[in-house]
C-alpha cells in the first residue's frame, strides 16, 4: 500500500474546526467589517492573555511583526543588530531593509539557537538590538541574552516558530522587551493567509508600534510617525480566534508527537541526531528536525515512499547572495554551516496519527542503515 502523508496536515485541522470557522468568516463577509473591528480586538485580547504580555498587536505577517519594533526603536543606517545566521531569511531581512547591519553569531550545536557564549565579542558601540530566534519551537537562552544586552540594547525575540512554547514557566513572546510571532499557515498557530503579532509590556513602545502598524497614525489622518500598512485582516483574526480555543490541545499533541518521534528513533537505534530540548523549556515543534548524513539521498528515498520532508534551512544567511556585501566567507560560522548540510524536517502537525508516524520511522530505519 502506498501512502501520501501531509507535511503539515492543515486539511485535517480545517475539517476539525470547519463549522466554527465557516460561520465566523461568513459573518465577516455579511457584516463587511473587513479591516480592524471586533475580531481583531478580540484576537489581541486573546493573545495578550495567552502570553501574559500587557500588549499584543496583530500584524499583517511575521516579517512585518519583526520590522515594526525595529522601526519604533529608530534602528537604521549606522546601527548593528545581532542575530543568528541559521534562520529564515526574514530575520536578517528586516534589519538590512532599514539600512542597519545584520551581525551574525554562530549557533549552539545541540539546540540550533544562537550561542550566547559568542554574543559579547560581537557587541560594539553601534549594537542597538539582539534578535535571537527560537528555532523549531524551542526558545533561545532568553535570560542570558537579556543579561548580556543590559539596558542599552533591545532584545527582540523572533518567536515566529515558538508561539505557545514555555521557558521557565513563562510563554514565548513575553520574555524580553519585544516578542514577535507569525501566523503563516504552517506555523504552530496559523491563519489562512499571512499574519503575525507583536508582544510587549512597555506601553509607550506599544503605542508607537501600534501607530506604525497603521501608517504612523495617532488620530485619523494625523500621522506622527512614518509607518506602514501592517494591519491583520479581520478574516484572519476570525480564523485565529477559533483556533486559539484549541491551541493548548494542539500544543499538547505536538509535544507528544515530537517526544514519540524521538523515542521511536532512539529505541530503533536509527543513526540520526534527534532534537535536544533543554530541561527548563519545551519545544512546540514548529518543525521536527533531525540531522542525517547523506541528507539529500535520505530525503529523496523518503519522498519516494510518500513521506514529504523539508530542509529548514539549506543555506545559512551569511552565505546568501543578497548578503554577499557583508563580506562573510564560508567558514565564518562553522556550526551553522555544518547543521545546514545535515538538517531535515519530518512531517509534523497535531493531526499526525501514530500509524503514519510508525510508517515514517520504519522507512527512516530502512533507509538510514
Ligand atoms: C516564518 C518566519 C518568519 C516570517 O514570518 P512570515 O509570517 O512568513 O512573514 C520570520 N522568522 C522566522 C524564524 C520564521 O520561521
Amino acid at each position: 500500500m502506498s501512502r501520501k502523508i501531509e507535511f503539515a496536515d492543515l486539511k485535517a485541522q480545517y475539517r476539525a474546526y470547519k463549522t466554527e470557522i465557516d460561520e465566523k468568516v461568513l459573518n465577516i463577509m455579511s457584516s463587511a467589517q473587513f479591516i480592524m473591528g471586533k475580531e481583531v480586538s478580540d484576537l489581541e485580547d486573546n493573545l495578550s492573555k495567552y502570553t501574559g504580555s500587557k500588549k499584543a498587536i496583530s500584524l499583517s505577517s511575521g516579517t512585518d511583526a519583526l520590522l515594526v519594533p525595529l522601526m519604533a526603536l529608530n534602528i537604521g543606517a549606522g546601527d548593528e543588530v545581532i542575530t543568528t545566521p541559521f534562520t529564515f531569511i526574514a530575520t536578517a531581512e528586516v534589519i538590512a531593509m532599514l539600512g542597519a547591519k545584520p551581525v551574525f553569531v554562530d549557533i549552539d550545536e545541540t539546540t540550533y539557537n544562537i550561542d550566547t557564549k559568542k554574543i559579547s565579542e560581537k557587541i560594539t558601540n553601534k549594537t542597538k538590538a539582539i534578535m535571537p530566534v527560537s528555532l523549531y519551537g524551542q526558545i533561545a537562552d532568553m535570560d542570558e541574552i537579556n543579561e548580556i544586552a543590559g539596558d542599552k540594547i533591545a532584545v527582540i525575540e523572533d518567536a515566529c516558530q515558538s508561539f505557545g512554547a514555555d521557558y521557565k514557566g513563562k510563554k514565548s513572546c513575553n520574555l524580553s522587551l519585544v516578542g514577535c510571532t507569525s501566523f503563516f499557515p504552517s506555523k504552530p498557530l496559523g491563519c489562512y493567509g499571512d499574519g503575525g503579532a507583536i508582544f510587549t509590556n512597555d506601553e509607550e513602545l506599544a503605542f508607537k508600534m501600534e501607530s506604525i502598524r497603521n501608517h504612523g497614525q495617532i488620530k485619523r489622518y494625523c500621522h506622527k510617525y512614518i509607518g506602514i500598512n501592517g494591519r491583520l485582516d479581520a478574516m484572519q483574526a476570525a480564523v485565529l480566534n477559533v483556533k486559539m480555543k484549541y491551541f493548548d490541545d494542539e500544543i499538547k499533541k505536538r509535544i507528544e508527537i515530537g517526544n514519540r518521534y524521538t523515542s521511536l528513533i532512539k529505541d530503533n537505534n536509527i543513526n540520526v541526531i534527534t532534537p535536544n530540548v533543554l530541561d527548563d523549556r519545551n519545544s512546540v515543534y514548529a518543525q521536527y528536525s533531525i540531522r542525517v548524513k547523506d541528507r539529500d539521498k535520505v530525503a529523496s528515498s523518503l519522498n519516494e515512499k510518500g513521506i514529504p520532508t523539508a530542509v529548514h534551512y539549506p543555506i545559512p544567511l551569511h552565505l546568501q547572495e543578497c548578503y554577499s556585501y557583508l563580506g562573510e566567507k564560508e567558514g565564518s560560522y562553522p556550526v551553522a554551516e555544518k547543521v545546514a548540510k545535515e538538517i531535515m524536517s519530518l512531517p509534523m502537525s497535531a493531526f499526525l496519527n501514530n500509524d503514519d508516524m510508525d510508517y515514517i520511522v520504519d522507512n527512516l530505519k530502512e533507509i538510514v542503515k
